[in-house]
């Protein structure tokens, strides 16, 4: 499913993102850049020791902001590293989560990373009911793809399983 933006390609796909091919991907990381299970330990299998070895050097990432990193072995250049929200059904949950995507959609303009994927930042272990979470991302994107005119070819969506498609897609048909 796809609607474009401007010039940019808004793309939801279901499936790993650490395969994709995409020139940056993006983390759902936690503030310490500590590693963890989900989207993250995938990212760290998948791209060997060399993503964590620059995170340590960074250091950490306070909620809402975005760090880069090599990609490793990825097939991707560069891994982009946000922290989401944990939900709490705060007022300023909705802010946080988009200033992870907007922060993100930013750094990768300023490395000319054309091509960017997104994982359902903050939908694991972190809690933010899903439907909610589709809503907020893809507004946020949508203002980043326009703030950034011109920058991003595509950006896309790797859904992890039916549910967080199905979500993203119901979101998209209301931008
Ligand atoms: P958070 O702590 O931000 O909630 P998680 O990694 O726990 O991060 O979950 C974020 C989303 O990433 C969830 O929807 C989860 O299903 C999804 N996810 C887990 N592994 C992968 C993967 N390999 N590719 C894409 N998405 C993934």
């Amino acid at each position: 499913m796809e609607k474009l933006i401007g010039q940019t390609r808004l793309v939801l796909t279901q499936g790993d993102i650490t395969q994709a091919d995409t020139e940056a991907i993006v983390n759902a990381a936690n503030s310490r850049l500590a590693g963890g299970g989900g989207v993250d330990g995938a990212i760290h299998r998948a791209g060997g020791p060399e993503i964590m070895a620059e995170c340590r050097k960074i250091g950490s990432c306070p909620t809402g902001e975005a760090v880069i990193t090599t990609a490793g072995r990825l097939k991707a250049k560069k891994v982009i590293h946000t922290v989401g929200p944990i939900y709490r059904g705060r007022p300023e949950d909705p802010r946080l989560l988009a200033n992870a995507y907007g922060n993100s959609l930013d750094l990768a303009a300023q490395y000319g990373l054309s091509t960017v994927a997104f994982p359902s930042l903050s939908t694991g272990a972190y809690g933010y009911p899903l439907d909610m979470a589709a809503k907020v991302a893809l507004e946020a994107v949508k203002r980043g793809i326009e703030k950034n005119s011109g920058k991003f070819e595509e950006v896309r969506f790797v859904l992890f399983g039916q549910e967080a498609f199905d979500a993203y897609a119901q979101a998209l048909s209301k931008l």
